[in-house]
């Protein structure tokens, strides 16, 4: 880890008059998720001060929250972070969930991303996944038509109970989240900041009820092409904050951020003990990793999962080029390589 960070910051900035000089946010990110890590160079009030003074405080960032409040940011120091890889099962060959899930047994795989039809088929999914060493690393459930934020209160309320009935199946599968995605384009007329505001009015309900239920929401940042609203790491982040509930977490997708984000490491920092679940493909073509010549690179958004401690699944969500038997195991272990160059 100290290297890690040292790469970054050059040196460790060990005095205030050090980092006075070199002040920034995302040293001072690295900084703080440096010192939680390692425990030996605590974030100190004088420290907070001084970035206040230089008005990081007023910027919005994730810095400036703490600099105001220091139970924000937390970083998760429950141990060390692993690279638990997992696949949206529909990606895996095979006639049957029970052949899929076998598959990905021998393949090496942590975990199995199931679909929204688990709702009514909970019985069928408990006996396949009986006999797998695979978990539910999460149930990737979408917009539900953007019924929870539509300008219509009476589409909302069912947007609502249809999002709590997947979290009950879910809940049921031990999977860790539902991944929800607020609006696609075009399916609500609702701005931004009024979208948001629905949210936050209807989340800490619907946080309380996954908590019941032993699971979480997982919002999903999308591009620009797919959502306007929703699209940085950051922000789903600000909405967990916002909202505060254990039940509300937020996720990173490697192919929408290779569009939105200007850092896979800084909005994976950004993110902090709010992200919960991370889908991998490429940027261009939405492929396996690797099937770009390795254009796209997991190094620096790997690195980012290791600084916050990340614990939970990195999951396929992209298309196939060519054999899946053969295709797939390469891409694992394409991610292996970046993990341990991270
Ligand atoms: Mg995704």
């Amino acid at each position: 880890m100290f290297e890690i960070v040292a790469k970054e910051l050059g040196d460790i900035p060990m005095t205030l008059e050090e980092l006075k000089e070199r002040t920034s946010n995302t040293i001072l990110e690295l900084y703080q998720a440096y010192a939680d890590y390692e425990a030996i160079m605590p974030l100190t009030d004088e420290i907070v001060a001084a970035a206040a003074a230089f008005g990081l405080a007023a910027s919005g960032s994730a810095l400036g929250a703490v600099a105001s409040d220091r139970k924000v940011q937390p970083i998760d120091t429950k141990g060390p972070s692993a690279l638990k890889l997992s696949s949206q099962i529909g990606i895996i060959p095979g006639k049957s969930i029970e052949e899929k899930l076998a598959l990905m047994d021998a393949m090496g795989f942590d975990g199995v991303e199931l679909g929204g039809d688990i709702v009514g088929n909970e019985q069928k999914y408990r006996d396949a996944l009986a006999n797998a060493k695979v978990k539910v690393s999460a149930v990737c459930w979408g917009s539900h038509g953007g019924d929870l934020v539509s300008a219509d209160p009476e589409k909302r309320k069912g947007g609502v109970a249809a999002l709590k009935r997947v979290l009950e199946s879910a809940g049921e599968l031990k999977s860790t989240g539902v991944i929800f995605v607020p609006a696609f384009n075009g399916q609500t007329t609702l701005a931004n900041q009024d979208i948001r505001k629905v949210l936050l009015d209807s989340l800490p309900d619907i946080g309380a009820h996954a908590l019941r239920c032993g699971t979480r929401v997982i919002l999903e940042p999308l591009n620009r092409g797919e959502a306007f609203f929703l699209r940085q790491l950051a922000d789903a982040a600000s909405i967990c904050r916002d909202v505060k509930s254990d039940g509300v977490a937020m996720m990173g997708d490697f192919y929408h951020m290779g569009i939105e984000e200007t850092s896979d490491l800084g909005a994976f920092i950004s993110a902090g003990s709010y992200l919960h679940h991370v889908h991998l493909a490429t940027t261009e073509g939405r492929v396996l990793p690797g099937q770009d010549g390795g254009k796209r690179s997991y190094v620096d958004g790997f690195r980012g999962l290791k600084i916050i401690g990340y614990q939970d699944y990195c999951s396929f969500e992209c298309g196939v080029r060519g054999d899946r038997q053969t295709e797939i195991p390469k891409a694992l272990q394409f991610l292996k390589d970046h993990w341990a160059q991270a």
